[in-house]
């Protein structure tokens, strides 16, 4: 059994009956539509081709409804041709819903012509295009090129930073969203999410819809969102770290700590999460994923993430049931556990429990410091081959031990006398590392040795304490 699952994003590589059959097959659990592409009467004709693929194939497959959200876009171009551009050159942005032409493209958000001002930096097209914005005046922004080659019509626009749009369901995603629930889909995600405000509006429709009980998924690319990530986890039935304009909206270089924040947040309140965005790209093109593919799925099941998205991997790929093969390949994979993941406890059972034990007791005490009371290195050894998340102040009798423990990761040493009892040598050992400063005064603190015999009377302990002299 393969324990994550997988998403697919159905578009014009993925829509006939036998397509559907062959990815259904190849693992996908949930289908996904995009309603930022597509009219209802294709989205109703792909939910009954799913709903008949599925039960051919004797299967449950979820359909998820993904809500276009208030993306702004730019307008039409003649014959939608896309338009040459280069850096260094004019590009004015009107406000209206006219025909783009050279050097002039339009846009139906009004509020952006308000937002901006002169110096802001506007990304088109995922971020392919950059623009810096030289002035605005009767609802015309002026901007230069800073890069790109080429424009074509009704590409997003994100202006990083800028507080846009105010509200995360829009009037169109209300339309579509009653049609959805029509159809019976059975998740719904909502984009840009700011608030839990934004998930209530939808609630109040499902509701009013006689659906109250459809799944809402929050998706999270705005940095508004990450802000309210707590109370967004609560309010939603899922989250999507939705990369794509999560990685625009935000420095790219945040993305993996973001992503890593909100899939452990999710776990940790029981929330289901969905990683999504550029996860197999090559496979829109290559047979094959590139080596940082595979690690990023690889790391996103490490992360604990619920299911993995494919995007344009399966809607407008070349390869949409091979990237579904390849990934099952890889989630099942990343799912084993490592041969010899213990490696850094490999003596004895009992001393990897402890190491475990004070990982969970520093990071769920919050602790300022894990004082490892250690005779030959060992009990600092194990904690820092466990990535603890405090520093490891390493208290040990042995100034060699001492100058040794400097090679493990986190770790200070600190020489001093630790025989006896642990009710005697705590508050000893703890008051004089605040005495020298290697604590502060009140910090929290897991005190913990670790023997890897089970004879020594005053070994193998585990105490969480405050710091005093
Ligand atoms: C994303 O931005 O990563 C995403 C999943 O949303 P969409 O594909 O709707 O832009």
């Amino acid at each position: 059994m393969r324990y994550t699952k997988i998403i697919a994003t159905l578009g014009p590589s993925s829509s006939e009956p036998a397509q559907l059959a062959a990815l259904i097959d190849a693992g996908v659990d949930i289908f996904r539509l995009n309603f930022s592409h597509g009219t209802h009467e294709e989205h109703a004709t792909r939910i009954g081709l799913v709903r008949a693929a599925a039960s051919h194939a004797r299967r449950s497959v979820a359909i998820l409804q993904d809500l276009s959200g208030p993306k702004i876009r730019t307008g039409r171009l003649p014959d939608g041709r896309a338009l040459p551009i280069a850096p260094g050159e004019h590009l004015d942005i009107r406000i209206g819903d006219g025909m783009g032409a050279p050097g002039v493209v339009y846009t139906t958000y009004a509020p952006l012509a308000e937002a901006v001002t002169r110096g802001n930096r506007l990304l088109l097209d995922d971020g392919h295009i950059e623009l810096q914005v030289e002035a605005v005046a009767d609802g015309v922004i002026s901007t230069t090129v800073m890069s790109g080659r080429t424009l074509g019509q009704f590409k997003g626009i994100n202006a990083p930073g800028l507080p846009l749009p105010p509200a995360g369901l829009t009037a169109r995603d209300e339309i579509d969203l009653v049609f959805g629930l029509a159809q019976g889909v059975d998740l719904v995600a909502l984009s840009f999410v700011q608030s839990p405000a934004d998930i209530e509006a939808a609630r109040r429709i499902t509701a009013r819809e006689r659906r109250p009980d459809v799944p809402i998924i929050a998706k999270l690319e705005r940095s508004e969102a990450l802000q309210h990530l707590e109370a967004i986890l609560r309010a939603a039935d899922g989250v999507m770290v939705a990369r794509g304009d999560l990685g625009l909206e935000i420095p790219l270089q945040l993305v993996p700590r973001v992503q890593r924040q909100i899939l452990s947040r999710a776990r940790a309140l029981a929330v289901p999460s969905i990683l999504a965005t550029q996860v197999l790209e090559s496979m829109r093109v290559e047979t094959r994923p590139t080596r940082a593919e595979v690690s990023d799925a690889t790391t996103a099941v490490r992360q604990g993430a619920d299911a993995i998205m494919l995007s344009g991997e399966t809607a407008a790929g070349a390869h949409p049931v091979l990237a579904v093969q390849t990934l099952d390949t890889i989630l099942r994979e990343a799912e084993r556990p490592d041969e010899g993941a213990d490696a850094g406890h490999e003596v004895v059972d009992h001393a990897a429990a402890l190491s475990d034990a004070a990982f969970t007791l520093a990071t769920r005490a919050g602790a300022d410091a894990i004082v490892a009371v250690t005779r030959l290195g060992r009990t600092a050894q194990l904690l820092s081959a466990r990535r603890p998340p405090a520093p490891i102040v390493a208290v040990t009798g042995d100034e060699v031990v001492a100058r040794r423990l400097s090679r493990w990761w986190g770790t200070r040493a600190c020489v001093m006398p630790i025989d006896g009892h642990v009710d005697d040598v705590a508050p000893r050992v703890l008051s004089a590392l605040v005495e020298n400063g290697l604590l502060k005064e009140g910090a929290t603190v897991v005190l913990v040795n670790i023997s890897l015999t089970l004879d020594n009377g005053v070994s193998n302990f585990l105490r969480v304490r405050r710091a005093s002299r």
